[in-house]
């Protein structure tokens, strides 16, 4: 019997007793309204870290402008031991720590006399939400009559979006910057 129950939103593998209760947690709740995707490396060079990383958000970047990026780690050891490390950023951050992030977090158990060996996965989590969707994504997506209607008024007068100026959602993006010095203005 499977004492043990995987939770594919949170990549997380908890107690089946304690089921219910991880899915009250804030993480838990937060990541079910998110759009989650994964990808799995399997052995990646430590000096292409950067570069598959890298990659993964320029494609993701054509989906959603903004997005979270959460990033794990199989290092392995000569002793089987292993760890997995998270490190986290958004998309607007800058990149160039990760690697020495990976080689402190190997140092320190070499200190502790673990020969390290490889990389032997690395996974990539990307959190985005549905209204971080960039226009050419979000126009893909299946929508109600109600909302292609939205979408065709928007295009034929974009002057329309001054009524949802403050509402996060990827068609006011689009038209938004078409007015930028209406601010304050009745
Ligand atoms: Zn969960």
């Amino acid at each position: 019997m499977n004492l043990e129950y995987y939770c594919d939103i949170c990549d997380k593998t908890i107690k089946l007793g304690y089921k219910q209760k991880h899915f009250n947690t804030r993480l838990h709740k937060s990541l079910s309204c998110c759009i989650i995707n994964r990808y799995c490396i399997k052995n990646p060079e430590f000096l292409q870290i950067e570069n598959i990383i890298n990659k993964h958000i320029h494609d993701h970047s054509k989906r959603f402008e903004f997005f979270i990026i959460d990033c794990k780690w199989k290092l392995d050891f000569d002793n089987n031991i292993f760890c997995v490390n998270s490190y986290k950023m958004h998309n607007l951050c800058s990149f160039r720590d990760i690697r020495r992030f990976l080689l402190t977090k190997i140092c320190k158990y070499e200190s502790m006399r673990y020969k390290f060996i490889k990389i032997s996965e690395m996974k990539i989590s990307f959190v985005s939400c549905r209204r971080n969707m960039t226009y050419e994504h979000y126009i893909e997506q299946p929508k109600s009559m109600l909302e292609w209607t939205i979408v065709k008024k928007l295009s034929e007068n974009p002057s329309l979006i001054k009524i949802f100026k403050n509402t996060p959602h990827p068609l006011i993006r689009k038209y938004i910057n078409m007015f930028p010095d209406d601010e304050g203005e009745d």
